[in-house]
This record gives structure tokens, C-alpha cells and sequence, in this order.
């Protein structure tokens, strides 16, 4: 595994199908894989948000696009590579009933690879749906990457990409690149490097601003049996999308934690301090936005186990944005049914939802529906700004199906 050198400024989310190689991709780009959570490694699929970094580099002596790599020495001209950045790689993923996940992957996404495999029909459903979901929350830099060329003919790959071609037309990733890889055998890396570099810029960001950042794991780090001295406190994984984290801080995390008081319960926000931070496989004082990052708390470690903080907000106590039970929002819902011909019908008083708000998903039912426009009442509350985009899914058959995106209003 090679050190990289500099924080991750970027999220690069890998989306698509169930075993069309986004796990091996990630892999052969930063080193790691990331489905590390035993029951992924045993059922050999992506549960939860996978994330790993990757530097990206360039032979100084070689020629585009020969030149973009990710070893840090050239083979081929026994020189250093020149670092260009390093990028945040967040698995999502693709099995069916993990949409929820996907969802609240793509709110700390910048853009996104949708990796497409050569060796099936265009497009399997969850392409269809992933590609639907980076519509709807507007990420529009996307690259494709064409995988398991290696196990197709020449003219069955030729196909393949025309499909991929008439598939996008009309989406946010008409005139994405697509590029022809395979993961597994390390081919055309340089390639998809470039498309990368080109297509998924990082974004400005401004680190005046107070810090904002999105939880989309949580930890507790300590082996089973660690004694009270020893225990480390409760870890919080996520990315920074505004301002600076530096250690010593003070920050809240938002909507916090459900307390029980005289037969009352009632959310509560969490006020901690940050003991450590770790970006870019290292341990720093100070984080800027962009990339995925651990934040090291004096919480105890048991509110922060199994991923219990996912989807909430951190930030500088009393700057962070109102936590909502109930909330409109309007409504704008898909055309049909992704991956059939079925029409969507208006969300109606009474129906459960499911609801991805940032990197949160709650169910919601409707209190109210009107044309365009709903009312909800969340099961676990949500913190975010007036304005936010939310995913809308709705139960058909024994699934949650994407249905539309809302926006939260008063
Ligand atoms: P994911 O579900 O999209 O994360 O897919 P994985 O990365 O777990 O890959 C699914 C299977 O496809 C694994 O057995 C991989 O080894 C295999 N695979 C991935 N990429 C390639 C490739 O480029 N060529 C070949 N031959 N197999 C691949
Ligand atoms: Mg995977």
C-alpha cells in the first residue's frame, strides 16, 4: 500500500451493479479493498459505505495519458512520480436492497465513477438506479468505466459500449467519457486516471466558513474487553464539506441522541471534543474539506458503535442547521419506475416513506399530500438546511424503489 502524501480533496463515489467490479476498481487504484467487515468478505458484496484514498500520480518523462498513474515510482523511466492529488474512493453498494446506503453515499459525492460491466446486457438495475440517483442529487461529473474487457471479444465489447452509449442519452452522463478497463487485470488505469482528472475537478471550497461535516460511519475502535483506562473514545467517520476541523475543537453533532426523561423522550444534540484526526491514512492536526476523514471524540465508544452516528451533522456547537420531526418539502417525482414501465403515482396522505437526507435515511409517513407538494412526519429526526435535497423511495413489493426527490420546507 502506498503513504499518501496529502489529505484526499475530493469524493469519488463508485456506483453500479452488484459484481460489476467497483470493489476491485477501488482496489486496484488505492491498494486496499473495502469490503473488510466479515460478513462483506463472506457474502463477497458491499454492505455498507466502503471508503479508501488513492494518490493519483504522473511520470514526469512519460506522455499523456501513458503518464498518470498510481505507483510512485515509474517502471518504465526509473523516475518519481509526481503526486497530481488524492482522492477519496466511496464504495457504494449495488445490491438492491442497499439503496438506502447508496443514497447517503451520494450526498458526500463530487462525482462519481459508474462502472459498467462489459460482460452483461446495459443496463442491469441497479445501473439504471444509481445512474437515476446521481440525476436526481445533481452530481453530473461522471466518468464510465467499461470493466471485464478482458473477458470479452473485441466485437462483443464494441456492443456493449454502444448500449452503454444509448443507455446515457438523455441522462446527467450523456457526454461522460467511457472508458474501456479491467480492474482485475490492471488495465487501461492511466486512462481512467486521465478521464478522472478531467472530468471530476475539486470542487472550490470555502474554508472560512464554519465547519460542516456529513457522518456516514461511526466506530467504536477498541477490542472486546478493553478495560475503562484504556478505552478509546468513540470515532466518527464522514466528510468535511465546509470550513476546518483542527484537534482541541469543540464541535456538536446534530440531531444527537435520543434521551428519555419522566416517560418523555426527546432528541438531544451531542457537544464532544475532537482528540484526534486521521485523513489520508495519517493522524493530522488540522483537516480541510474534500475526502473522507475519522474524527477521533471523547464520546463514550457505546454511542458511537455500528455505524449509531451515521447521518448526522458536525460542526461548531450552535452554527449547525435545525433538526427536524416533521417537515414539507416539494415534490418532483421520477417519470416511471426505474427499470419498468410503470407509471409513478402522486405520494398520497397516510403512505410511508423512505427518506435520505444528507448521508441520514429515515422513514417518514405522510401526514398531508397535495400535488407536488408533502408533508412528513420522520420516525428519527434529521438535521439539515432548508433547501436540502431529499431522495424519495416508497415500498413496491417487498423493496424501497427511488421514486423522486424533494426539497425541505417550512
Ligand atoms: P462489486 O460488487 O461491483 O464491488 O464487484 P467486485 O469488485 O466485488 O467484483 C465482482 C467479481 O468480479 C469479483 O470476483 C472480481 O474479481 C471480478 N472482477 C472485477 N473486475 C474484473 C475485471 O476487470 N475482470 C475480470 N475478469 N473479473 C473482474
Ligand atoms: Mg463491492
Amino acid at each position: 500500500v502506498t503513504e499518501n502524501p496529502q489529505q484526499p480533496e475530493v469524493n469519488i463515489g463508485l456506483v453500479g451493479h452488484v459484481d460489476h467490479g467497483k470493489t476491485t476498481l477501488v482496489q486496484a487504484l488505492s491498494g486496499s479493498w473495502t469490503d473488510q467487515h466479515s460478513e462483506e468478505m463472506k457474502r463477497g458484496i458491499s454492505i455498507r459505505l466502503g471508503y479508501a484514498d488513492a494518490t493519483f500520480r504522473r511520470c514526469p518523462e512519460a506522455d499523456e495519458p501513458e503518464c498518470f498513474t498510481v505507483d510512485e515510482t515509474c517502471e518504465e523511466h526509473s523516475v518519481e512520480t509526481d503526486v497530481l492529488r488524492t482522492v477519496s474512493f466511496v464504495d457504494a453498494p449495488g445490491h438492491e436492497t442497499l439503496m438506502a446506503t447508496m443514497l447517503s453515499g451520494a450526498a458526500l459525492m463530487d462525482g462519481a465513477v459508474l462502472v459498467v460491466s462489459a460482460t452483461e446486457d446495459v443496463p442491469q438495475a441497479q445501473t439504471e438506479e444509481h445512474l437515476m440517483a446521481l440525476d436526481i442529487i445533481g452530481i453530473e461529473n461522471i466518468v464510465i468505466a467499461q470493466n471485464k474487457v478482458d473477458l470479452v471479444d473485441r466485437d462483443r465489447a464494441v456492443d456493449n459500449y454502444e448500449q452503454i452509449k444509448e443507455f446515457v442519452k438523455g441522462t446527467v452522463a450523456e457526454d461522460a467519457p467511457i472508458v474501456p478497463i479491467s480492474a482485475q487485470q490492471d488495465v487501461n488505469m492511466d486512462l481512467l486516471i486521465e478521464a478522472i482528472e478531467e472530468e471530476i475537478p475539486t470542487p472550490d471550497r470555502d474554508e472560512s466558513e464554519d465547519p460542516r461535516m456529513y457522518v456516514a460511519r461511526s466506530f467504536d475502535i477498541n477490542r472486546p474487553g478493553t478495560t475503562w483506562e484504556d478505552l478509546t473514545g468513540g470515532v466518527v467517520g464522514g466528510s468535511l464539506v465546509e470550513g476546518k476541523l483542527t484537534k482541541g475543537d469543540e464541535i456538536e453533532l446534530r440531531p444527537g441522541r435520543e434521551v428519555e426523561e419522566g416517560g418523555q423522550s426527546e432528541w438531544r444534540p451531542i457537544t464532544t471534543t475532537i482528540r484526534s484526526l486521521q485523513a489520508g491514512g495519517k493522524q493530522v492536526d488540522e483537516v480541510r474539506p474534500g475526502g473522507l476523514l475519522g474524527v477521533g471524540t471523547g464520546l463514550d465508544p457505546s454511542l458511537t458503535k455500528g455505524d449509531a452516528l451515521a447521518g448526522q451533522v458536525a460542526g461548531k456547537p450552535g452554527t449547525l442547521p435545525p433538526t427536524w420531526h416533521t417537515f414539507e418539502m416539494d415534490v418532483d417525482l421520477l417519470e416511471r419506475v426505474v427499470g419498468g414501465d410503470d407509471e409513478i403515482e402522486e405520494i398520497s396522505t397516510g403512505e410511508p416513506l423512505m427518506l435520505t437526507v444528507g448521508t441520514a435515511t429515515t422513514v417518514g409517513a405522510v401526514t398531508s399530500a397535495r400535488e407536488g407538494e408533502c408533508e412528513v412526519k420522520l420516525k428519527r429526526p434529521v438535521c439539515a438546511p432548508l433547501g436540502a435535497k431529499i431522495a424519495i423511495n416508497r415500498r413496491v413489493g417487498a423493496r424501497w424503489r427511488l421514486i423522486g426527490i424533494g426539497t425541505l420546507k417550512e
